[in-house]
């Protein structure tokens, strides 16, 4: 993969972010109205947010669903940064939508999750913030591809854009899970080893889909050691005109934050080696997680097979099978440098398992 060595300014360095983590843009899903802009940002002035968000353009899946008020909301989003020095950002997907952003004085754009996934449109963008400063996000694009939002990275940079960070705001699936986009973990954690030096958000409200995961999503970027969150708040949620059950109001936002997350202290008085240690460890717990996934999709097989061989007529236990199986196993577990004993017990443990459940289905229908 191409593309190390961006030129990227430190996120402290944008002059709208602070230490401590988190640092937290804030703010509808859309704008709807000038009442619900001012009305939100006062109560997130309230509580200490510095970066309000709010769509002006918001890209939807159906005609016909709400596609965002335009450009009067930049008038908006003008006035809350007037009357309470907050700093604005709203999502950009056209050459437009730039020109008409920095006529505004919008001060951080980002490109949504259908946008990072087409280059034609990136290059548009790219060039058409070519010899600004300011600040650009990138969500990642909507299906599980890194290439796509390192390519987008890459556009941006090339075009001179510094002041460069990314947002993780999970992937669609169609696997049935709790949560509204898969957050595949490790692809954030493979984006942050290949570019340690980007400022790294994730965006638990379109991860999570419902206010209920949020909490969740957020502590677990903390202890993965990502600086900053996006998050979604209303003032009156339940009115919202787009995405309505991920939205907190400000004072629940407060709540969330300085309540309910904990932030470890990454700063001289903390020892550096347990940062380090609480980042391993959620590594640890998100493998785990995939261990346990994969065991139980693999006993699920087995049951599979149980049936097949039932509806057959064939025995459970063909040991010349399970010989091959355990030689590939070894096989492939030496180069990776697993010891043989280890590996012995590990799949003597699955196989009896397995089999256990296939006895089970037989001996069900007899
Ligand atoms: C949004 O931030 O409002 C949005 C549309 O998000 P995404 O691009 O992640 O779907
Ligand atoms: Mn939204």
């Amino acid at each position: 993969m191409a593309a190390k060595n961006m030129d990227i300014v430190p996120l402290y360095e944008w002059g709208m972010f602070t230490e401590p983590r988190p640092s937290v843009i804030a703010g509808p899903c859309s704008a709807e109205s000038e009442e619900q802009v001012m009305e939100t940002a006062a109560g997130l002035k309230r509580i200490g947010i510095n970066v309000y968000r709010a769509g002006i353009w918001k890209p939807r899946t159906h005609p016909g669903s709400f596609e965002g008020v335009g450009t009067q909301g930049l008038e908006w989003l003008r006035k809350a940064k007037q009357e309470y020095g907050l700093k604005i950002s709203t999502e950009v997907a056209s050459e437009r939508h730039v020109r008409e952003c920095l006529k505004a004085g919008v001060d951080l754009v980002w490109l949504g999750a259908r946008t990072t996934a087409n280059p034609f449109l990136v290059q548009e963008l790219a060039d058409a913030l070519k010899g600004t400063d300011i600040p650009v996000m990138v969500k990642n694009p909507v299906n599980h591809d890194l290439d796509l939002w390192v390519g987008a990275l890459e556009r941006l940079s090339r075009a001179g854009i510094r002041k460069l960070g990314v947002i993780h705001r999970g992937f669609s699936t169609f696997d049935k899970i709790k949560y509204r986009n898969d957050p595949q973990w490790q692809a954030a954690i493979e984006m942050r080893s290949r570019y340690p030096e980007i400022p790294f958000f994730v965006d638990p409200s379109h991860m999570a889909g419902c206010c209920d995961y949020i909490r969740e999503i957020s502590q677990r970027s903390l202890d993965l050691g990502f600086e900053g969150l996006m998050i979604e708040s209303h003032c009156n949620p339940s009115a919202a005109l787009s995405d309505a059950r991920q939205q907190l109001t400000p004072d629940q936002l407060g709540d969330l934050l300085y309540n309910q997350i904990v932030v470890r202290d990454s700063d001289s008085d903390a020892p550096e080696w347990k940062d380090n240690i609480d980042q391993l460890r959620a590594k640890i717990d998100i493998i785990d997680e995939n261990i346990l996934y994969s065991l139980a999709s693999r006993m699920k097989i087995s049951g599979q097979i149980g049936e097949y061989k039932k509806n057959n007529n064939i025995a459970i236990l063909q040991t010349s099978r399970w010989d091959a199986v355990l030689a590939k196993v070894e096989e492939r577990g030496r180069e990776y440098g697993l010891s043989e004993k280890f590996l012995k017990t590990l799949f003597a443990a699955i196989h009896e398992a397995s089999v256990d459940v296939q006895n089970e289905i037989i001996s069900k229908q007899k």
